[in-house]
Parts: structure tokens; C-alpha cells; sequence
């Protein structure tokens, strides 16, 4: 079967100029640096994005706290991975993890996480679509990403109260063509060509640009991992004032039975036996609190190894919630230390990490850990965890 893994060194690299690309030392720099402050930064963002789950809401009302908080704290996460993505493409590290999907449930998820945002500037997204089915070689997150990156600049970049446009057809056979289309504040003509560029922040005076802030990645990493994927993607606008128009095409495959992977469960929750273990207490508190939220579970905590080990010795967990980097005793020394203890060979071990690392995933996976998730934790992540405990074991 044909490898669908790509990575980006067989694409030239946008990011840094060739001979910045010889001096390793600077590069290990930059993702011991953002490696940091993503971990650094995920911690506090899965407090807040715990004591957001715990808030009541008001559904209808568009500009409660919560969904207020929600938005702030989606954009922030947004901009730590596109930060971690931008690091990894300086030598090749982005990766894209394919396989043959239904383009349009991605769409909604897209649209999905950017429906706050929208709601809150009074926009409202539209979309159009054939009837046909609309399947490609993809990775699912990845293509979330591109679609959310676009959409968010479409709602960013516009007025209040406009609508964004996304269409979605079959061009020539096996091409699929995606167009997202607002009415906001357009580009100039000799902009179009470099937008895609990275850290390009075309220059205007409309107050609206900017006034979210952004980093001048999202557009870079969109353009990247379309290509990765084996399509082209650019824009259109006719001019300052005039609105934009992003389009992407992908090529399609044939459609496939099922999508696996994608979880359909609605299976009611059954109460488990949990351990927590992680350093900060704010994180066991919210974790607890959110556990409770879900209702009916037995609950232990510890704030390192030697104590976790010291509660399994009269404690069965069905689930290990275990933060990777604990003192003294590291997460994967205790999770080597867990799978040692007979009563524990058929506990989930669910590593909660900041750290986003291809090596530290696989030695993880090496020492024993079945699910390795990145904060921020949310009640819908702890969800798919308790469901994932049953089809599993
Ligand atoms: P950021 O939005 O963080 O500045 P991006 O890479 O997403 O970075 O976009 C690069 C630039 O392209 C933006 O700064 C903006 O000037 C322009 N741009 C992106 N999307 C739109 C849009 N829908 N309408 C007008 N200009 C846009």
C-alpha cells in the first residue's frame, strides 16, 4: 500500500532562506523555544478551558461569558499549534497523516469552530454544496485546520453582520474545488500574490485589519499543507473594499464505505474508576471537577509517581489520567512502573501533556501509554476518553 505520510521536506521551504537553513543550531533553538512556550502555555489553557466546560450557558444568548471566554481561548490555542507547525516546517517536521475521508463532515467541524466567533460579529456562513459524494486522500485534522485558518480570516476581515460563502464542487473529474467568500476588506492586486507568504501582513488602513491581532502564519501554514496534499490553493479579490475569495482544490478519490475513525457514539457514559496524576494542582482540581461534572465516577489523585503508586496499591483505576512531566519520577517511569503492577494491565493510561513530540509520543507509547492527547482538556475530550475505555478493553 502506498506510504500516505508526507512531510515537508519534499516541498521547498517558505519559512526560512537556504543558508538559515544550514545553521541547525539556530532551528534547535526555535523548537526548544516553542516547544517550551507551547507547553508553558498549555497548561494554563486547559484550566481555563476546564472552568469554561464548567460555566452554565445561556444557548441563546450569542454573546454570553462562556461563549465569550470559549472563543478567546480556541483563538489562543489556535495560534500555540500554529506556532508549534510553523517551528516544525523550518526543517520538514510538519507532518500530514492520510487517508481516504468525506470531505464535508470537516467542513462543519471547521465551521463548527469557528461558529462563535462568527455569531459574535453577527455573521453568518452559507454554504453550498453538490449532491455528489465528496471524498479525498487527507488528513481529517489537517483538513479542519486549512478550512478553520480560512474561515477565520473571512469573519476577521470583515464587517459585522456580513456573510461568508463557502461552495464546494466537483471541477474536472477528480479535483475537488473549495471557495470561501466574504465581503470584507479585499486585498490590492499585487497583495493577492504574497499573502500566502509567511509573517506577509498585507499593509491597509481599514481599522479592521489587525484588530485581532494574528501572527502572519495562518495563510503560510494553509498554502503548506495544501500542497502537502497535493493541491494548489490561492486567492482572488477585486481590490481594496471589494471582498476576497480563498479557493482551494484538492484532488478527490473514490469513495469508501465507511470512514472509520470518526466516532459516531452516542453510548451513554458508564462510571469509571479514575487516577489523576499531575503536578499542578489547579489541573487535578479542574480535572476533578469536570470528572464530577460527568457524574458517577470514584475518583483518586497524586501529585507524583511515588504517591500514585502508593494510591494503586489499593486503588483499581480504569483510566490513568497522568501528566508526562512530573518531578522526581518521570510520567513514563511511572506509566513503565504501572504496566509492572498486575491489577493495572488493563487500565487506559491517557498521557495529558503540553509536550507536542513525535519522540516523546513513541517512547510513551513504548512505555505503555495507549492515548496520548494534548492539553488544553476539555469535557468533550474527556468524553471520547470514557468511550474509548470501552471500546478497547
Ligand atoms: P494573520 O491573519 O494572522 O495576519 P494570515 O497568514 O492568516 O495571518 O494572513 C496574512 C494576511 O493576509 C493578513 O494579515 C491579511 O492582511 C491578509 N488576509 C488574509 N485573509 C484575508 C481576507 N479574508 N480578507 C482580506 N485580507 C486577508
Amino acid at each position: 500500500m502506498a506510504n500516505n505520510d508526507t512531510t515537508l521536506s519534499e516541498f521547498p521551504s517558505q519559512v526560512f532562506p537556504d543558508d538559515h537553513r544550514q545553521k541547525p543550531n539556530a532551528i534547535d533553538q526555535l523548537h526548544r523555544v516553542t516547544a517550551i512556550l507551547a507547553h508553558e502555555l498549555r497548561n494554563p489553557l486547559s484550566v481555563l478551558q476546564a472552568g469554561i466546560d464548567l460555566m452554565d450557558d445561556d444557548a441563546n444568548d450569542e454573546h454570553s461569558l462562556k461563549k465569550l471566554f470559549q472563543t478567546q481561548v480556541q483563538q489562543m490555542t489556535r495560534l500555540v499549534e500554529d506556532l508549534l507547525d510553523l517551528s516544525r516546517s523550518a526543517d520538514g517536521r510538519v507532518r500530514v497523516k492520510r487517508r481516504p475521508i468525506d470531505l464535508l463532515p470537516r467542513l462543519n467541524d471547521a465551521i463548527k469552530s469557528v461558529e462563535q466567533v462568527v455569531a459574535q460579529r453577527n455573521q453568518r456562513i452559507t454554504i453550498n454544496v453538490t449532491s455528489e459524494p465528496l471524498w479525498l486522500n487527507g488528513d481529517p485534522q489537517r483538513i479542519v485546520q486549512i478550512f478553520t485558518n480560512l474561515l477565520s480570516n473571512a469573519s476577521k476581515y470583515s464587517e459585522q453582520g456580513t456573510e461568508i460563502v463557502v461552495s464546494v464542487a466537483r471541477v474536472e473529474n477528480d479535483t475537488i474545488e473549495i471557495r470561501v467568500c466574504d465581503h470584507g476588506i479585499g486585498i490590492d492586486a499585487e497583495d493577492l500574490a504574497i499573502v500566502f507568504d509567511f509573517f506577509s501582513q498585507v499593509k491597509t488602513s481599514d481599522s479592521l485589519a489587525h484588530s485581532d491581532g494574528g501572527l502572519g502564519i495562518g495563510l503560510g501554514l494553509v498554502r503548506t499543507l495544501v500542497q502537502m496534499h497535493g493541491g494548489s490553493a490561492w486567492a482572488t479579490s477585486e481590490g481594496i473594499g471589494k471582498g476576497s475569495e480563498f479557493v482551494v482544490r484538492l484532488p478527490s478519490c473514490e469513495p469508501q464505505l465507511s470512514d472509520q475513525g470518526r466516532d459516531q457514539s452516542v453510548e451513554p457514559l458508564v462510571p469509571a474508576r479514575i487516577l489523576i496524576v499531575d503536578d499542578q494542582r489547579s489541573n487535578v482540581y479542574m480535572l476533578n471537577a469536570l470528572l464530577e461534572k460527568l457524574g458517577g465516577h470514584e475518583l483518586r489523585s497524586a501529585s507524583d509517581g511515588a504517591t500514585a503508586l502508593s494510591v494503586l496499591a489499593e486503588f483499581i483505576p480504569e483510566i490513568v489520567l497522568l501528566d508526562l512531566g512530573l518531578p522526581g519520577m518521570s510520567g513514563l517511569e511511572l506509566a513503565k512502573e504501572i504496566r509492572q503492577l498486575e491489577h493495572c494491565r488493563h487500565s487506559l493510561l491517557v498521557a495529558l501533556t503540553g509536550y507536542d513530540d513525535d519522540q516523546l509520543r513513541a517512547e510513551a507509547t513504548a512505555a505503555g501509554v495507549d492515548l496520548y492527547h494534548l492539553k488544553p482538556v476539555s469535557m468533550d475530550l474527556l468524553q471520547q476518553i470514557l468511550r474509548r475505555r470501552r471500546i478497547e478493553r
